[in-house]
């Protein structure tokens, strides 16, 4: 806001990072309705406000904006409208086909392409270059996440950095902008400077055992979709899309699990045939409990299999693989599964909760105290290709070798080596590009657990008729 003149008006001054656009007032209608909601403010307070400046960084450019009686007018409209959205506990249609949503800061939100290709129906038959008729493009997602392992260590802040260090010895900065999550495994203070700087940036800060069991998360208050979470409170209490939304986990993660052995196991079929005769069994079934025991069949089947897509016993010493087993895991693989498993809940009860919805509160998987039951429920179709991949990939190629696990009793985990390793490998598999086998586009592993959950939100909400299956093929 600067002074005009001495008789106590003012004027405010909004700075654009683009380029004053070609039209008569000199700027768009949004952009002149913005300043008069700031002069309305004013005025509110006292101030005497004729006009407001528009600064266009891109072009360098002033605009002037006179507040008119119309302009005032048309912004009170803005606002009796915003307050009807908010009413209604509906977010409003994004625009369709808009060059407004290119470089749209609401687009990761809003997801105006995505919604309208699944409102216009997807037909999974159709092959993707002519379903798409024009190009989606995914919205960027530049952060990436700080993973702290060094017991002892301390994270600070300083500036616009986070600092971790072991006593005196700093072991590395991250750009606090750039950092999408943090996790802690195990003994590392976080300081009240540098939790208050995550928290305020709304970059949530995951608490982990040093083995990797996921405690819980802090977040920043809450954005407070209320309508999001009563929707998904609802959608529990309602039998038949509570069904509908377990049988579509089960069939995907069927599927997933199915592709994953189809390519990589050495003897595939009797895997396959059992897989396929659950898929066909979850189609029917009555209730959730039978869905369930057909993903317990499917899960025998997979894991049955799971075995032969390692490198076989001679020219791969010490990762037998005789059947799946956790709490605790009792040999190599098993423990890398299990770490892998918890890495992903983290990853999920992270996701949901900075969309609004409640982690805890699941389908699939029953309440628990404690329990990230919806985390565990979406996860579950990206258990084979995320970290069932990277447990065979690490394993396969020698990232992980038998030294890089310790057995206790008959409790096998992998040791601190271990588990830097896990994470480098997890994160090149979040990093990886894949197309989404809905909207086409090339987007990360790490991108799309953000879009999975925001259209299983719109779902809950009714905005779309369903939840789109991330499956490969
Ligand atoms: S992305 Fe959404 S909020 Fe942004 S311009 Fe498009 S419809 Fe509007």
């Amino acid at each position: 806001v600067e002074a005009v003149g001495q008789g106590g008006s003012v004027r405010p001054v909004d700075y654009k990072r683009g380029e004053a656009p070609p039209v008569p007032e000199g700027a768009y209608e949004p952009e002149r309705v913005q300043l008069a909601a700031q002069a309305l403010c004013l005025r509110a307070n006292g101030y005497q406000v004729d006009e407001g400046a528009l600064w266009f960084a891109g072009s360098r450019r002033r605009v002037v904006v006179p507040i008119t009686e119309a302009l005032v007018e048309r912004t009170r409209e803005a606002a009796r409208e915003l307050r009807a959205a908010v009413e209604a506990a509906r977010l409003p249609a994004p625009l369709v086909d808009s060059p407004r949503c290119n470089g749209c800061s609401l687009a990761p939100i809003c997801l105006p392409d995505e919604l309208g290709l699944l409102a216009e129906g997807v037909d999974e038959k159709v092959e993707l270059d002519e379903r798409l008729e024009r190009r989606l493009v995914p919205a960027r997602d530049d952060g990436q996440p700080l993973h702290v392992l060094t017991q002892g260590a301390r994270v600070g802040v300083s500036g616009a950095e986070l600092v971790v260090k072991l006593k005196d010895q700093e072991l590395g900065r991250a750009s606090l902008p750039k950092t999408s999550q943090v996790s802690v495994f195990g003994n590392i203070q976080v300081t009240t400077q540098a939790l208050r700087a995550l928290l305020q940036a709304g970059t949530p800060v995951a608490f982990l055992s040093q083995g990797g069991w996921f405690y819980g998360s802090a977040h920043g208050m809450p954005h407070g979709n209320v309508f999001l979470r009563r929707a998904q409170y609802n959608a529990i209490e309602d039998p038949e899309k509570a069904l509908a939304i377990v049988r579509r986990l089960v069939l995907v993660k069927l599927r997933n699990q199915r592709t994953l052995i189809r390519r990589n196991a050495a003897e595939p079929q009797a895997a396959l045939a059992r897989i396929d005769a659950a898929g066909i069994s979850a189609k029917t079934a009555p209730d959730i409990a039978t869905l369930r025991g057909h993903e317990g069949e499917g899960a025998a089947a997979y894991f049955s299999a799971f075995g032969s897509m390692l490198k076989p016993p001679d020219k791969l010493a010490g990762f037998d693989f005789h059947g799946r087993n956790r709490r605790p895991p009792t040999d190599p693989v098993n423990a890398a599964l299990s770490f892998g498993y918890s890495i992903l809940c983290r990853e999920w009860a992270t996701v949901l909760a900075t969309v609004g919805l409640d982690p805890l509160a699941g389908f699939l998987h029953q309440p628990r105290h404690g329990r990230p039951a919806l985390a565990l429920d979406l996860m579950e179709e990206f258990r084979p290709i995320i970290a069932d991949s990277v447990v065979i990939g690490a394993i396969n190629t020698g990232e992980l070798s038998a030294g890089e696990f310790v057995t206790r009793g008959n409790a096998c985990n992998l040791n601190d080596a271990g588990r830097r390793k896990f994470l480098q490998a997890w994160e090149r598999r979040l990093d990886t590009l894949v197309t989404h086998p809905v909207f086409g586009y090339r987007i990360s592993y790490r991108r799309t657990f953000e879009v999975q959950a925001r259209l299983f939100g719109r779902y809950l909400l009714g905005e779309i008729a369903e939840y789109p299956p991330f499956v490969v093929r």
